[in-house]
């Protein structure tokens, strides 16, 4: 069967000509980094070339990126690094309530650590309010993490401003930039952010690797202990290819950006037009939010979600009911709640994320497909609907 992919904020499919770049490392060119022969050069020069195209990007510098296992692992040391260094015990952490689990979680286990901690609410957007962080901000903070965009349904938070409010209190701010890395650049020389996490498979690039831009001069606790890879910062020996493939990914997408950004947004509109006109009782979660180009996050009222993305299986169509970690629980989803939405109508709402794969074609697919699947399911729920009586 062809699918019909629209699932893309959960991962991406990997772009062949990131495969291409990072076949010579699965091949030939098997070197450790560390070791002091011709292969172990070449897995060097391949690392660092990599590791400058990345920090490029952030018009950074090299020695400020470090490499990771995947997004998760990054949050987990930006937030528990800081946390953890002596000076740092026991101070406030800051976060928000539409964190991806990675960052809320790992917030939650330092509070049970005794780690006072704020998660700030969001409007019906999904964006926080600067006014409560700043009041927040007056007690002592050892760490600001607010994502950039959002997974679920795509709100872009004002990360300048809030870099630049942290900055003025001399608090660190990091921001999990999962979703938003290479399809809304970052000029690190002029936004004051000390830690951003990234990850190749939501960009195009394979799974299990991903970075930390550390701005210089940040200090963090180790996690774990090894080698001497990665700047002292994070050892085990550094997964070459999939390096490779995440800095060809980034390049790909960011000089792109702008372009695929206008022709996802249009693939997008298009989509939530016609369902919002097509279909009653149906409302786009985070409507008026500055959004990510390719994310719809919708909402139908009367049916459940995982009835729609069920149906939608069976057409080959892959969507998702919002975050892929959480899909397997039953509980709504907590950035919907955030975000004011009723717990019944939550799980009445089902994520579009679209992706560079995704043509004209298979958007009008779903758009002919939606109405009478919506109309038949709400026909045969218990939940009832007046449009069908
Ligand atoms: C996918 C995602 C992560 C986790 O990244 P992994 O590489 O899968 O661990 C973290 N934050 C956000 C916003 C994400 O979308």
């Amino acid at each position: 069967m062809d699918f019909i992919y629209l699932d893309n904020n959960a991962t991406t499919p990997l772009n062949p000509v990131v495969l291409e770049s990072m076949l010579p490392f699965l091949k030939e060119d098997y070197g450790n980094a560390s070791s002091v022969h011709e292969l172990g050069r070449r897995a060097r020069t391949a690392l660092e070339k990599s590791r400058g195209q990345i920090a490029d990007l952030f018009n950074a510098k090299p020695e400020e990126i470090i490499f990771t296992s995947c997004g998760t692992e990054s949050d987990n040391y930006a937030i528990l690094g800081t946390a953890y260094l002596p000076e740092n015990r026991h101070k406030q952490i800051i976060t928000s309530k539409i964190e991806h689990h990675a960052v809320l979680h790992t917030v939650e286990f330092l509070e049970k650590q005794g780690y006072p901690a704020v998660y700030l609410d969001v409007d019906e957007n999904g964006i926080i309010k600067l006014d409560q962080l700043e009041k927040a901000l007056e007690k002592e903070t050892s760490l600001v993490s607010i994502m950039y965009a959002n997974n679920e349904v795509g709100s872009l938070q004002p990360i300048e401003q809030i870099a630049k409010m942290c900055n003025e209190k001399g608090v660190k701010f990091h921001t999990d930039a999962v979703q938003a890395f290479a399809k809304h650049p970052v000029d690190m020389s002029k936004i004051p952010i000390d830690m951003l996490s990234l990850s190749a498979h939501k960009i195009y690039g394979p799974k299990g690797v991903g970075a930390m831009y550390i701005r210089k001069g940040v200090k963090l606790f180790r996690l774990m202990h090894g080698g001497h890879h990665e700047k002292n910062k994070r050892p085990g020996t550094e997964n070459v290819a999939g390096i490779v493939g995440l800095a060809t990914a980034a390049r790909r997408l960011q000089n792109n950006h702008e372009e695929e950004n206008k022709r996802l947004s249009l693939l997008r509109d298009k989509l939530q037009t016609a369902l919002l006109n097509n279909i009653p009782d149906c409302y786009v979660n985070g409507m008026n939010a500055a959004r990510l180009a390719n994310t719809l996050n919708i909402r139908f009222d009367y049916v459940e979600g995982e009835s729609i993305l069920l149906h939608l299986d069976m057409e080959g169509i892959c969507a998702s009911s919002g975050s892929a970690c959480t899909s397997d629980t039953l509980e709504p989803s907590h950035v919907l709640l955030a975000m004011c939405v009723p717990k019944e109508r939550a799980h009445g709402s089902i994520r579009f994320s679209l992706g560079e794969t995704n043509t004209e074609e298979q958007i009008d697919k779903v758009i002919d497909l939606m109405p009478t699947l919506i109309k038949k399911l709400r026909s045969m729920s218990p939940l009832g609907h007046k449009s069908n009586k």
